[in-house]
């Protein structure tokens, strides 16, 4: 007889979210930790500064990590984050699922 807590009746992820997951670590110029710090650094700076249509914040935070700025800039490019405040609007929302 099976009971609710056998491994077999645990709802399983649905197959098209393990797929976008995938698709979403592919080709990432940076680890998952390293996102997930980018968006922690632009938030007060852009909550402070504001955005200037630029990734200069960007820009710094790969300096600082020691990232090469061009694989990033294109990845974030992919995802329509074209600037600081983009990364965090466009770029976060559909990574948060993943972090
Ligand atoms: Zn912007």
């Amino acid at each position: 007889m099976l009971t609710v807590t056998d491994p077999a009746r645990r709802p399983q992820p649905a197959p098209f979210l393990l797929q976008q997951r995938a698709a979403l670590l592919t080709n990432l110029p940076l680890t998952t930790e390293q996102l997930a710090e980018l968006f922690g650094y632009l938030a007060p700076r852009l909550a402070m500064q504001g955005c200037d249509h630029s990734l200069g914040h960007t820009r710094c935070f790969a300096a600082a990590q020691g990232l090469r700025f061009e694989p990033l800039r294109q990845f974030l490019g992919q995802h329509d984050g074209t600037c600081d405040c983009a990364v965090l609007a466009r770029v976060e929302a559909r990574y948060a699922t993943i972090l």
